[in-house]
């Protein structure tokens, strides 16, 4: 008898490490899909930017799995320093921008290469390349590995773009949830619980009828 194919649900589930099984409702990007198509983003750049003066700038912290990755893909020299910017909104909502680490190598003349983990309203990569282009670079370009294009407010286009996906919280690979899950060696979906706890029951009558008992 020919064994039945177990439904997507559970195929999803099954790739979960089991540590993580309750917080995750499932795998969008496996590993060796976030492999392949680094590889082919490196071959771009690398096309693109050949013999010149490179700099790549990381947004931290979300792009410390992502980055690693790419520069491995990256066959010429370059410099890399990093601009720490952090979003301070509730939840997983997108609120004003904090610039806490500047950058230290100098940009003036370099052909800079911003590099970030999502783009999701394109406020940040607005300020950063708003931010960058003041410091007179040769040229500044913008890359990232997830799009969540759905969501942008105002027209912004990454020049460089690993995945499209749909709008959906996602962590791991670098991204996390207040500070977890970016250890994951995938891009995983919260279950909606972990981000938006339910309000406690407010007690009814059957339990005002307990307690009064
Ligand atoms: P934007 O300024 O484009 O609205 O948001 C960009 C930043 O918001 C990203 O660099 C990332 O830190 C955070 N962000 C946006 N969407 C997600 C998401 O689905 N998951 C996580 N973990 N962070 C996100
Ligand atoms: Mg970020």
């Amino acid at each position: 008898m020919p064994l039945s194919k177990p439904p997507l649900a559970e195929k999803l589930t099954r790739r979960i490490p089991a540590s993580q099984r309750p917080d995750l409702a499932g795998v969008l990007i496996p590993e060796a899909d976030l492999q392949r198509r680094i590889a082919l983003m490196g071959r771009a750049i690398a096309r693109d930017y050949a013999g010149k003066d490179v700099l790549v700038v990381s947004l931290l912290s979300g792009t410390v799995l992502f980055l690693a990755d790419l520069l491995r893909r990256l066959p010429f020299p370059l410099r890399v320093d990093f601009l720490g910017v952090s979003s301070y909104g509730l939840g997983t909502e997108s609120g004003n921008l904090v610039f806490n680490k500047e950058l230290k190598l100098d940009v003036c003349g370099a052909h800079v290469l911003v590099v970030d983990d999502i783009l999701d309203t394109g406020k940040t990569l607005r300020a950063v390349t708003e931010k960058i282009s003041a410091l007179k670079p040769a040229s500044i370009r913008t890359c990232v590995l997830l799009d969540k294009k759905d969501r942008r407010v105002g027209s912004f286009e990454a020049d460089y773009v690993g995945f499209r996906i749909p709008n959906l919280f996602v962590v791991g690979y670098g991204l996390d949830f207040a500070e977890r899950y970016r250890n994951l060696p995938f891009v995983g979906v919260l279950k909606p619980e972990v981000y938006a706890p339910k309000p406690a029951p407010k007690p009814g009558p059957a339990s005002a009828r307990k307690s009064a008992a």
